[in-house]
């Protein structure tokens, strides 16, 4: 018998689920809503056993600003290569794959719909970072916002609807309106890194003047060169914030 909300709710999500069956954010391939396991049904993942095998999640040792794996001949270094040369204006990155390995998923979770995706990425975020991120001291959750239009015309933020998920599974709150995009810039995997510093000069505001929050946490799908994490953390500590870190789904080539 149904007690309570919480049983009603399990009971339309899983209605929900067979109707419209979760897809695996690897392969794109329809999920089982129920496994069996030791001889008993239990809820199905999210995403399937041989599909984890395809990820690579980033490793130590990791750059300690970017938080990119070093690699190599750099497995020895402090910096990465393009940390060793620019000046962030983060405090500390952390990102969850190398981006190789997730660019498809990463790809249908911003263009195609695939919002649900954002419940393996947040699940696997707070395995993996959890611990880390939860010494921090983080006080909110930023998400990158995208320009208006943008939002209109795709439907949703990619970045927030990560981050929401991330702010659930963490217990900390996440505020999306906090800072706004002011203009469209333009796509940035034409641009070179003096490129996309120049589009995104003044691309941020932060639309409240009572922000007591000191340590904030962006979230963003994709960090490449780190000019957009870096022009957000600028309006951020002009506004009053000390700590500034960020958190991306995956780091990496893009090209
Ligand atoms: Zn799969
Ligand atoms: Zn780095």
């Amino acid at each position: 018998m149904l007690t309570g909300t919480k049983e009603i709710k399990d009971v339309f999500r899983v209605v929900k689920e067979i109707v419209y069956p979760g897809r695996c954010p690897v392969c794109d391939g329809i999920l089982n809503t129920f496994e069996i396991k030791n001889g008993k049904i239990k809820r199905g993942g999210l995403i399937h056993k041989d599909c984890i095998k395809k990820i690579r999640y980033v490793k130590q040792p990791t750059c300690i600003k970017c938080g990119k794996g070093l690699k190599g001949a750099d497995a020895d270094r402090e910096f990465c290569e393009d940390c060793s040369r620019t000046r962030h204006l983060y405090d500390r990155g952390f990102s969850l794959f190398e981006y190789r390995s997730i660019s498809g998923s990463i790809y249908r979770f911003k263009y195609m719909g695939r919002q649900e995706y954002a419940d393996f990425y947040a699940r696997a975020t707070k395995r993996v970072l959890g611990d880390t991120l939860s010494v921090l001291g983080i006080d909110l959750i930023v998400p990158v916002p995208m320009y208006p239009k943008k939002v209109l015309e795709r439907g949703y933020n990619q970045a927030e609807i990560y981050a929401k998920k991330v702010s659930e599974l963490l217990d900390i709150p996440m505020c999306a309106n906090l800072v706004g995009r002011t203009r469209n810039t333009l796509p940035m995997k034409n641009l070179d890194v003096r490129g996309r510093r120049n589009n995104l000069k003044k691309a941020f505001n932060i639309q409240r003047n009572d922000v007591k929050f000191k340590c904030i946490l962006i979230i963003d799908d994709i960090y490449t060169t780190g000019s957009t994490i870096d022009e957000m953390a600028h309006s951020l500590r002009q506004a009053g914030a000390e700590k500034i870190y960020f958190l991306t789904l995956a780091i990496g080539q893009t090209t």
